[in-house]
């Protein structure tokens, strides 16, 4: 998934409210580690969750070949999402997020619903999370469903920006300058980058943890320091920036607050020992509950409880493309983990 700006803020729920997750970490069995261990992992990297991001990665990387290979126009999208899904668990991995499927100026934060009728076609985007113990791989990628030579186009200019950006980050170089990177690669292509959606950093359970990757130079000098980032360029025929459009489906807990409905207050358990603070969609839920727990989520999100994510369009209706990675930045290297 990516990151909106909303006129210098961020759509995180961080920014104002930080969640309590003492109570998530304890449901985390951590095996005891014998020395020989501890050793190695400073050896390679001093993140935390290190190994558990290669992990998802490589079930990412397995998953997005997987995708690749199904996903043809005119299959039901709701086909598309459960056999990802279904592939990432099948990998010993959770999904972080729902399968987002955006199809032409939809740039981002859009799934399924449980009885979605909607077909593939068009330039779509398929944004795949996975994790292992609330770490964390992102990654997206564009398909051109309709031998399009502008569809190919933009997919290629969102690639090679992000190829760019990987090949350029290090620690202490101004996240402006990856910006620049970015705009300049997709402009080669005649293309404009979607400059209020951004890359970001990951830590565990936080899909987005504070630090923008901006997709231009943003004139801010903030050096990147060790960490784990997504990077996602987005290209577009239309003006570079999206706006929110309808109700996705897609959820996350925003804030703790007191719910008098019984079944609401049971759906609201299940989402915090299942989800924990990644997002999650309705899709799930009724899957779990039934319909009826679409009132549960809109009970919750009336009360401040429940974020739901706008689905994000480009601003004059034109199509756009996505490419994503998830990376590791060390001391002294970047590790793609995707
Ligand atoms: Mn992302
Ligand atoms: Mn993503």
């Amino acid at each position: 998934m990516t990151e909106k700006q909303y006129g210098g803020a961020t759509g995180r729920s961080s920014d104002k409210i930080k969640i309590s997750k003492p109570s998530f970490n304890k449901a985390i069995p951590i095996a005891p580690q014998k020395k020989s261990d501890i050793k190695k992992q400073e050896q390679i990297s001093s993140i935390e969750g290190y190994e558990d991001y290669i992990k998802a990665g490589k079930i990412a990387s397995e998953v997005v070949k997987f995708a690749k290979s199904i996903i043809k126009k005119d299959m039901p999208l709701l086909d598309v999402a459960e056999k990802i899904e279904e592939k990432i668990i099948e990998l010993k991995a959770k999904p972080a997020f729902p399968v987002n499927l955006s199809i032409n100026e939809i740039a981002a934060h859009d799934t399924p619903a449980f009885n979605d009728a909607r077909k593939a076609h068009g330039l779509l985007k398929v944004d795949v999370g996975v994790h292992i113990n609330g770490y964390i791989a992102d990654v997206a990628f564009s398909i051109d469903l309709e031998n399009n030579e502008e569809n190919k186009n933009l997919i290629k200019a969102s690639e090679e920006a992000l190829s760019k950006a990987i090949e350029a980050i290090r620690t202490n170089i101004p996240i402006r300058q990856i910006g620049s990177v970015i705009d300049n690669a997709i402009k080669t292509y005649g293309f404009i980058s979607i400059h209020n959606l951004s890359g970001h950093s990951l830590a565990q359970y936080e899909l987005h943890s504070g630090i923008t990757i901006p997709n231009y130079d943003n004139s801010q000098e903030i050096p990147i320091q060790e960490g784990v980032y997504a990077i996602e360029p987005f290209a577009t025929s239309g003006l570079g920036s999206v706006k929110d459009s309808k109700p996705s489906g897609i959820f996350r807990i925003e804030n703790d607050a007191p719910v008098r409905d019984t079944f609401a207050r049971e759906v609201l358990a299940f989402i915090c020992e299942e989800y924990k603070t990644l997002p999650f969609c309705s899709r799930w839920l009724c899957k779990k509950f039934g319909s009826r727990a679409l009132m549960a989520l809109r009970r919750l999100e009336e009360a401040g409880i429940l974020y739901q994510y706008p689905q994000l369009i480009e601003t004059s209706g034109k199509k756009v493309s996505q490419a994503e990675h998830t990376i590791i930045i060390s001391k002294d290297k970047v590790i793609t983990t995707i």
